[in-house]
């Protein structure tokens, strides 16, 4: 079979197989927004089928002898070879693993979730503990299948973002510790009280007409978006032209849907500018998870926590919510930045955020480096929280067991969070070389920085690695930076501190 009538026929197979992940993908929003819980048993059984039809799609033999051969052909565009090569390096990852341990393994996810879940209503670390420990074992067998010559977590590292290693994390995050910590401490020493709108009621009729209104001052679009609700926001890619997030409203934490919003919009608007051209190819949705979060968290920090963004909103905001009354535009600026330490990840503020994911990264560090066990890691935790934010966590359901990402086997992904803050503040400092991001809010121009965006990076799919990008757009690999003297500007100037 020549290359073409290969190509053709691996495009069939593909879109066979994006009919099944289109399924599921719209199953999986309706049972997180509206399906109602009682029908929960029955939609799970059928999803689970579709499932199995969709993995012995992608283990069809046939499907795999095509994508080697694309990978290894040398007449195909520079796209088509980039996707395929691609391809078959995700392929790689877990070909080798034998059925029953796959099979086990899966179960074993399952059940990790499960009794974490209870784990953490109880805050017992104990009766998680096995399954951690086991979870851990798991995964380094599954590595073990691979013919690579690093070590499990620089594997996982290389999983969860490509072309990241060990070393530029450990560089990274010496950094977030060196330069945060000490900022972190003195604007506790200070004691600034929190703003007390922050904590306002707010009626939910009040924050859906605010959401409306970021929805139209982003420009993110009403026939190829939808703004829905769930208990945990997120976004959700269906196709170039239709992709959705979620927010959730807090009578007395209004702001945080209007940052869920600004996140997942963030999200959202990197799918739907992706080159149209790529849809239903792999490229149309293999950017790293950081990569992706750098495009939410640009959204959401840089752009969504800064004075000119809400120069020309908040007017039109304090129409809308009675709380704002008396609260002045300096004032609410200070309290959409306000700085709190505190045990809760997804809570946490843009400036101590960093130090919740370094805790998470030092340990999955040490468990896999043979430096750290799963006893006594409770303590641990606990420890290294007392020590960079300066609070002890009273329980484990606020300490260890609140994410659910080990539960899963999910290790080596917490990094990706901080990096793609990181990311962001380097693609921010190219993009105020090249507009005037200031002058685009506060004229409602937000169209021309989604224009940047999109030609610099959104159009590309995933394409490029980060590192290929960073270096395409600003001119250098990633540097860390620019992301820490941000944080350390911006937090020193808003609470008038010197270190
Ligand atoms: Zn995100």
């Amino acid at each position: 079979m020549n290359t073409q009538e290969a190509l053709t026929l691996f495009r069939e197979k593909q879109l066979r197989i994006n009919s099944y992940r289109l399924a599921l993908t719209t199953m999986n929003w309706d049972s997180s927004t509206i399906a109602p819980k009682k029908g929960a048993d029955y939609r799970n059984h059928m999803m689970a089928i579709l499932s199995g039809e969709l993995f012995s799609l992608y283990i069809d033999p046939e499907y795999i002898k095509l994508i080697e051969q694309l990978a290894a052909a040398d007449d195909l565009s520079e796209t088509e070879s980039i996707e395929m090569k691609q391809m078959l390096k995700e392929l790689n990852k877990e070909r080798n693993i034998p059925k029953d341990v796959f099979v086990k393994f899966a179960q074993l996810q399952r059940d990790g979730e499960t009794i974490w879940e209870k784990a953490k209503e109880t805050s017992d670390y104990p009766l998680f503990k096995p399954y951690l420990q086991k979870l851990i074992d798991g995964t380094k067998r599954n590595i073990s299948y691979r013919n690579d010559t690093r070590s499990t977590y620089a594997s996982l590292i290389d999983d969860f973002e490509t072309d990241m290693t060990i070393e530029k994390y450990d560089e990274f995050f010496a950094l977030v510790k060196e330069k945060l910590v000490p900022l972190i401490h003195a604007i506790k020493e200070a004691n600034i009280p929190a703003p007390a709108f922050l904590s306002a009621s707010v009626p939910i009729q009040q924050q859906r007409a605010v959401v409306e209104l970021i929805r139209e001052y982003l420009q993110y679009p009403k026939d190829a978006g939808l703004i829905s609700e769930s208990v945990h926001p997120f976004s959700s890619s269906f196709s170039a032209f239709d992709n959705r997030v979620t927010v959730r409203y807090h009578e007395n934490n209004f702001t945080s849907s209007i940052f869920a919003l600004i996140h997942e919009v963030g999200h959202a608007t990197y799918n739907g500018q992706v080159n149209p051209e790529y849809q239903g190819r792999h490229i149309a949705n293999s950017m790293t998870y950081g990569m992706h979060e750098s495009q939410s968290r640009l959204y959401e920090n840089m752009l969504g926590r800064s004075k000119a963004f809400w120069s020309s909103l908040y007017p039109k905001v304090v129409e809308l919510v009675d709380a704002l009354k008396d609260v002045s535009l300096d004032e609410f600026i200070f309290g959409i930045n306000y700085v709190t330490a505190q045990f809760y990840r997804i809570e946490a503020d843009e400036l101590t955020y960093p130090l919740h994911v370094l805790v998470r990264y030092e340990i999955e560090k040490d468990l896999f480096e043979g430096n750290l066990t799963t006893e006594g890691l409770d303590e641990v935790w606990a420890d290294k929280y007392e020590s960079y934010l300066d609070i002890r966590p009273q329980s484990t359901s606020e300490g260890i067991l609140q994410d659910v990402h080990w539960s899963g086997g999910a290790f080596g992904y917490f990094p990706t969070y901080a990096l793609g803050s990181a990311y962001s503040a380097q693609f921010m400092n190219k993009m105020s070389q090249d507009l005037d991001i200031d002058k685009l809010m506060e004229n409602n121009q937000f169209d021309q920085i989604n224009g940047w965006l999109k030609d610099n990076i959104h159009t590309f799919g995933g394409l490029y690695t980060p590192e290929q990008l960073l270096l395409r757009i600003t001119g250098e690999t990633f540097n860390p930076s620019y992301y820490i003297d941000y944080l350390l500007n911006k937090y020193s100037e808003l609470y008038k501190i010197k270190l």
